[in-house]
């Protein structure tokens, strides 16, 4: 009975497939890249869409060891998740939260002298030093300490009494633009952060950054998005696997006279007799409202252009040129794979991958394979 009902709910839906051999397989490329570097695995924001519960327990099997989320709430899911590898908390520690990370073990990301005192008053009253992350700013001007701040800690290192800094970190602007005079920038400032902090072990490559060459690694490197299949090296081939697959379920084939429009707004007429594949999915889905018109689909390694807007629930594509009998109501087609990879629709859509997985919606019937799955 309740198998009967997920064969048949899943009939009509669209399926995501995620890969996690090529999530797991992307991380140990990077570990090796970064070696003798440690690798970490940034899985904040359901691990970029791709689902944190089945992908970090899959990362933990590959080696993984140290994992960053953006906020408490991640850090106490993903704490339950995995009783022992070490989660750091990238949004800091915010009033009132000091005695959570205590408890659960998160590792905060220290990110003003605030937060330092805050986890130092903590630590004291519960008697135990414990771990904690240094973020220092050198150039982004997001989160971490100011310069001003950082020379003040490094004159008085009583402030960090109790605080075990097991890293100081940093985060860069451009890494994905080799050439940006802010990479050196920030290499420098960080090398003379560090410098003043004795002792302190390094992190501050993300994905793109592991690319810029030996000198970015110091001791921890955190890839994100390089993970999941995002290129690293815009401009340059993906090093990286594809990690996801999203096939669009084929609702409705239907002829269209020339002339007509379709869709919201009519924004397309088809200059002779069509045929129409209408899809299940939409901008509900997190399939970009911005690739009307412009996204691709991929049946049988045939390339199939879409035709008018983005709907909340629906997609339409010129499926005219292809030969009979490939497109059928209740039939896939391709829309993110390794023929229209993410980074390709953000191109379309005028943003970066990363906005393509983060956006991907809960309608879709989800398979997991590989690796643990
Ligand atoms: C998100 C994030 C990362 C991971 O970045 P990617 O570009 O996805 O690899 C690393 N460090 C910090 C501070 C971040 O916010």
């Amino acid at each position: 009975m309740g198998d009967d009902h997920a064969m048949q709910t899943e009939a009509a839906c669209s399926i995501l497939t995620i890969d996690l051999t090529a999530v797991t397989d992307n991380w140990r490329l990077l570990r090796d890249r970064a070696a003798p570097a440690a690798c970490a695995a940034v899985v904040k924001a359901d691990a970029y869409g791709l689902g944190i519960d089945p992908v970090a327990p899959a990362l933990a099997d590959a080696g993984c060891t140290l994992f960053f989320v953006a906020t408490l709430d991640e850090g106490l899911r993903l704490r339950g998740l995995l009783p022992q590898v070490e989660v750091a908390v990238l949004g800091g520690l915010l009033p009132g939260t000091a005695p959570i990370f205590l408890r659960d073990r998160l590792i905060p990301v220290l990110n003003d002298l605030g937060q330092v005192e805050r986890w130092r008053a903590e630590t004291a009253k519960a008697g135990q030093a414990a771990p904690a992350i240094l973020h220092v700013d050198t150039g982004m001007n997001r989160l971490g300490l100011d310069p001003q701040e950082t020379e003040k800690l490094a004159a008085d290192p009583a402030l960090l009494e109790g605080i075990e800094i097991t890293y100081v970190m940093t985060h860069m602007a451009c890494p994905d633009e080799p050439s940006h005079p802010l990479n050196a920038a920030q290499l420098t400032r960080f090398r003379v952060a560090l410098a003043s902090l004795p002792g302190a072990k390094g992190s501050l490559a993300a994905s793109s950054a592991i690319f810029l060459g030996p000198d970015y690694h110091f001791d921890l490197v955190r890839p994100g998005a390089a993970l999941y299949g995002v290129n690293p090296t815009p401009g340059a081939p993906n090093p990286m696997r594809q990690a996801v697959r999203l096939e669009g379920r084929v609702l409705q084939v239907r002829h269209v006279d020339r002339g007509e429009g379709v869709g919201y707004g009519a924004t397309r007429r088809c200059d002779k007799p069509s045929k129409i594949a209408t899809v299940a999915t939409g901008y509900a889905d997190g399939y970009l409202r911005a690739l009307s018109n412009r996204g691709v689909a991929r049946i049988a390694g045939h390339e199939v252009p879409m035709i008018g807007r983005v709907s909340m629930d629906l997609l339409t594509f010129d499926v005219t040129d292809l030969p009979e009998g490939l497109v059928y109501p209740g039939g896939l087609m391709e829309l993110l794979g390794e023929g229209y990879t993410p980074d390709d629709a953000a191109r379309d859509a005028g943003t970066i991958g990363y906005e393509i997985l983060t956006s991907l919606g809960s309608r879709y019937a989800r398979h997991y394979i590989g690796a643990g799955a």
